[in-house]
């Protein structure tokens, strides 16, 4: 299970996200990529590697935009493939999902979408994510609500942060850890405090099955049901 972050706030996303994802590689992977939204259009750009080559060969730094998602993958469904690279979209480019762990159920969630009409780019087990909260999204036109049924349907280990075509990134976790950052100009979302450390010290650890939501500049946190709850903030130990 390898490294998720997101970031949505006053600075440029993607020099954050590569520095942040630096500062994760001690848990290995085999490829990375990284997803920002600017006026509307979510930009995706992976690749197979390490951090700084894929970044260097790909440009993750000249990337546009003040929100992003990024994620390096330890592959476990689908080979080591550019494709196969976090992140992953759906059939619109209103979406693109991160994940870390393993959806135990993917291969019968994928099923009944290609039957609804969805159609597949990756081997991954993630890639169900993102047509999930696509096709629960034209049925209840309520992210929260699309993500709630999203996060019912799956089975297995997972944390995943997704990124909209309207700005909003929203992330949940079951028996994966997934924390939000907080800092001065804008919110963090990662696998390991280590992603956001250098910036903010202060830090939410989501319950499983919590769902997050950063819009505008604003941080909303709901549990499994859907009722809104707050978390207490954690300072972090530097050491
Ligand atoms: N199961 C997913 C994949 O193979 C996520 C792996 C990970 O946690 O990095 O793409």
């Amino acid at each position: 299970m390898c490294s998720i972050i997101g970031y949505k706030g006053n600075a440029f996303a993607a020099p954050l996200i590569v520095e942040s994802l630096k500062k994760m590689e001690y848990r290995g992977y085999d490829s990375v990529g990284i997803a920002t939204l600017d006026n509307g259009n979510i930009l995706v750009k992976k690749g197979i590697g390490k951090v700084a080559q894929v970044s260097k060969s790909l440009h993750f730094k000249n990337m546009p935009g003040q929100t992003g998602i990024g994620h390096t993958r330890w592959a476990t469904h689908g080979g080591i493939t550019d494709i196969n690279a976090h992140p992953h979209g759906a059939c619109t480019s209103e979406i693109a999902v991160v994940h870390n762990g393993i959806i135990e159920n993917y291969k019968e969630l994928k099923k009944d979408l290609v039957a609804a009409g969805h159609t597949f780019k990756s081997e991954t087990d993630s890639e169900v994510i993102a047509h999930l909260i696509e096709q629960n999204l034209s049925q209840v036109n309520d992210k929260v609500q699309a993500v709630i049924q999203v996060c019912n349907k799956l089975e297995g280990a997972y944390a995943f942060v997704a990124i909209f075509g309207d700005g909003t990134i929203c992330g949940s976790r079951y028996d994966e850890p997934l924390i939000i950052g907080l800092a001065n100009d804008g919110y963090f979302i990662s696998s390991d405090v280590l992603g956001f450390l250098q910036y903010t010290d202060r830090a939410i650890f989501l319950d499983n099955k919590d769902i997050a939501f950063i819009t505008g500049k604003n941080l909303h946190l709901y549990d499994s049901s859907g009722k809104v709850v707050s978390r207490d903030i954690t300072q972090v130990a530097w050491e």
